[in-house]
């Protein structure tokens, strides 16, 4: 099976991607026009009829053959990763693994789509629920996890017996073409599933939300696209799972074990050079530790490589363009003009165009742009607090409502602060929680809908009540 980045691409496509250590160009993709898209779509629907009379076994197994491929050829899908979105390597190696266990997940979990037998509400009457594919779905994937968003959508569709189209990111458009052809190499019928690169994602993206033969639409991204999709499907009434943006409070108590606390801290701030929705966007750090943790994290922070992905060692890549850094740069600089305090870093780097030094602030306060918006940088603004009220209030203090983080060893503080912080996702004394067999999702305006476990399957099944009466 070749995946080299040549037998994916095509010299005359439309669609530039360019590798962010060097901003250079490393390919073109072939695009796909609204028509081309239309009758994809109508291919894939007549091929989901097919589909979803299989038995979810014939669907497993395939799907287990797609999924022993990804990790046959988790070299080459890391190279492509790393080569159109600059993370290190060592992390595209994890993202195919994570990205790969969602389809083993989903292969499992399509075989106990179960419904229910309720017992009944009068004589002679039956009542039961079966669970059957939603139809046909179209899926709309960001750049950060190039493999993984496009398996955690695609994986159980397929399991459920959906067929889906998938318009992957500009930005990374190979990773998802390589991961279609190890899915056709499987069995999934050709069909059943593409992958359609385009250069203008809102005509994709209002084809997906009105033409009649689409379901459902899977969207990860910022929560401005989320909403403009929520308002285009309205008329359509379609079934909708959106993943959108965060700003994930990460808390550290004075009760917390410091070494695991900046363990934490550096798990979830700076993998992927800050560039994933659950990334800690705001330390919040009790006063009795806040210098001693402030302490411990640059000494940590400061032992980063950064570099190009590719090279041996490196542990901080570039942001994925020139305007990631910028917008980075400019909220630490409107940060520093307001009173926050560099700890290190600070400034952008001179290990090529698209890099920024991993950053450490303190002084932060909630009014700064920085402790509100999407950092997606490799930057840790501190923000300093007295009590536990408090940092649940900080912590709560945002449109958003994705992933939240603490550290704390007193048993009833754990649960209170659990319990209070008003997220989808919360860890406590731990800095990463994604996994294919918990549910991934936000509240507020970080979403609706949860990817990977069983609720994530049920994003692709209608629940259908029949009753049987004259028995
Ligand atoms: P990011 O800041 O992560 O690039 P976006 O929301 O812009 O977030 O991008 C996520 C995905 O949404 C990408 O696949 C992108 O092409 C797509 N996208 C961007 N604008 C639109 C739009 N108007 N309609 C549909 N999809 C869009």
């Amino acid at each position: 099976m070749n995946l080299e980045l040549e037998s994916l691409g095509d010299a005359e496509g439309a669609l530039a991607v360019f590798d962010p250590a060097t901003g250079s160009e490393i390919g073109r993709a072939t695009t796909y026009s609204e028509d081309d898209v239309s009758s994809i779509i109508t291919l894939a629907d007549a091929a989901g009829q097919e589909w979803a009379q299989r038995t979810a076994k014939d669907r497993a197994a395939i799907l287990s053959k797609w999924f022993a491929l990804t990790k046959q050829h988790t070299e080459e899908l890391a190279r492509l990763v790393t080569a159109e979105s600059g993370k290190p390597m060592a992390e595209s190696r994890g993202e195919v693994a994570y990205g790969a266990s969602f389809i083993e997940w989903f292969a499992e979990e399509g075989k106990r789509a179960y419904g229910e037998t309720v017992p009944t509400f009068a004589a002679g009457k039956r009542v039961m629920t079966i669970k059957q594919p939603v139809g046909t779905c179209a899926a709309i994937t960001p750049w950060n996890f190039p493999v993984a968003m496009i398996t955690r959508k695609v994986a159980p569709a397929l399991a459920a017996g959906c067929a889906i189209v998938v318009k992957p990111a500009e930005a990374t458009p190979f990773s998802a073409l390589a991961l279609e052809r190890l899915a056709h190499e499987a069995g999934v019928p050709r069909e059943l599933f593409r992958v359609v690169p385009t250069t203008d994602p809102a005509e994709l993206g209002t084809l997906f939300c009105t033409h009649p033969r689409i379901r459902k639409l899977s969207f990860t991204g910022s929560t401005a696209v989320g909403k403009t999709l929520m308002r285009q499907t309205s008329d359509n009434v379609l079934r909708l799972s959106l993943e959108l943006g965060g700003n994930a409070p990460f808390i550290v108590f004075d009760d917390a074990d410091l070494d695991a606390a900046v363990e934490g801290a550096m798990a979830s701030k700076y993998r992927n050079a800050g560039q994933t929705c659950v990334c800690a966007n705001r330390i919040l750090v009790q006063d009795g530790v806040h210098d001693a943790f402030v302490e411990k994290l640059k000494t940590r922070v400061e032992a980063l490589k950064i570099g190009a992905g590719c090279e041996e060692g490196t542990t901080l890549g570039p942001l994925i363009n020139s305007a990631g850094r910028d917008k980075v740069a400019r909220l630490v600089d409107q940060a520093l003009s307001a009173g926050a305090k560099p700890v290190t870093g600070a400034t952008t780097s001179d290990a090529g165009e698209g890099f920024y030094e991993a950053t450490i602030l303190t002084g932060v306060t909630s009014d700064m742009a920085i402790a509100s918006e999407e950092i997606f940088g490799p930057v840790a603004p501190v923000i300093r607090f007295s009590t536990e009220d408090e940092a649940i209030r900080i912590a709560n203090d945002t449109p958003y409502g994705l992933a939240a983080y603490f550290y704390a060893r007193d048993v009833g503080r754990v649960f209170r602060v659990m319990e209070g912080l008003e997220y989808g996702m919360v860890a406590a004394n731990d800095g990463i929680l994604s996994t294919e067999v918990a549910p991934f999702g936000g509240i507020k305006q970080s979403g609706m809908g949860r990817e990977g476990s069983s609720h994530g399957l049920d994003e692709y099944l209608e629940l259908k009540y029949c009753l049987v009466g004259g028995i």
